[in-house]
């Protein structure tokens, strides 16, 4: 009976510092979770409106840190870089709906339209993204109007930021270069001449469907040449020549297109950053 009273303790005194060993090591697992999240805030404040954070909350997730480029217009470290001046590996071509590779030519640490290939598209598919792509028109450039130097930037293959050489020559408004194609005019025109490089920075909200149906449309913010030329404007559908544009269905994510209108506009420097909203997870 000693005996079994005694083998009866042990057996507990074991079990209870195997328990105790668990808690304390969950406690000590909580504690460098709460060590990490714990930093200066406030529990004691009222929780923001449509959100679920107090004001000043210590838990609220701290964005992730992200490099910025090393000069204006570079890639930070989050960005895809989708041409760094030597390859078009994330490029392809769709001749027929039979995906090729890309046939622009590349030189110089830019790439060039070979009108009549057809338009270039990411082999990756995107959203909500923010872009860079800086594009220019090549010296003697030739045409005028929609004959000039067209290209475009095409947002999930379909919402048209336009490229057009607009320096000192006349178009419709709603089809200069920054336009929103057929929808939008720039709300100025900072344009430089041919042979300089000119840069979009472009955030685009993608639009937002159940189903079939569209609930809610796309918007797009541009900044041409540093100039804000739309300011979260909300995009009416696919580009359409000399039709009102409208919605059809598409994917959540599409490839990223430029256009080819059959002149040899210019490309380079290339990022992108899919865009996930705040209070990420912190990495
Ligand atoms: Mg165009």
């Amino acid at each position: 009976m000693l005996y079994s009273n005694t083998m009866n303790s042990r057996h507990t005194i074991g079990f209870l510092s195997a328990v105790c060993l668990s808690l304390n090591l969950c406690l000590a697992a909580a504690l460098a979770a709460q060590s990490k999240k714990a930093g200066p805030g406030y529990t004691d404040t009222a929780i923001l409106p449509d959100q679920r954070w107090h004001v000043h909350d210590p838990n609220r997730p701290h964005p992730n840190p992200v490099t910025p480029g090393n000069v204006l217009g570079a890639a930070p470290s989050d960005a895809i870089v989708l041409f760094d001046g030597h390859d078009l590996s994330r490029w392809m071509q769709n001749p027929g709906g039979k995906p090729v590779d890309a046939k622009w030519r590349v030189e110089n640490g830019y790439f060039e339209c070979v009108p009549r290939t057809g338009d270039l598209l990411t082999r990756d598919k995107f959203g909500d993204v923010q872009l860079h792509i800086e594009w220019s028109e090549p010296a003697g450039v030739k045409g005028t109007s929609q004959e000039r130097g067209n290209s475009g930037v095409l947002l999930m293959n379909r919402y048209e930021v336009q490229v057009l050489d607009s320096y000192k020559d006349l178009t419709y408004a709603d089809g200069q270069a920054g336009a929103l194609y057929g929808q939008w005019p720039p709300l100025v025109n900072p344009i430089r001449k041919p042979d300089e490089w000119q840069a979009y920075d472009i955030v685009f909200e993608a639009p937002k469907w159940k189903g079939e149906k569209l609930v809610r449309p796309a918007y797009a913010t541009v900044f041409f040449n540093g100039v804000l030329v739309h300011h979260r404007k909300e995009i009416l559908g696919t580009m359409a020549h000399r039709l009102v544009a409208k919605y059809t269905p598409h994917g959540d994510e599409e490839p990223l297109s430029l256009q080819d209108h059959g002149n040899p506009v210019r490309y380079r420097n290339v990022w992108i950053r899919r865009l996930n909203g705040y209070d990420q997870p912190e990495r």
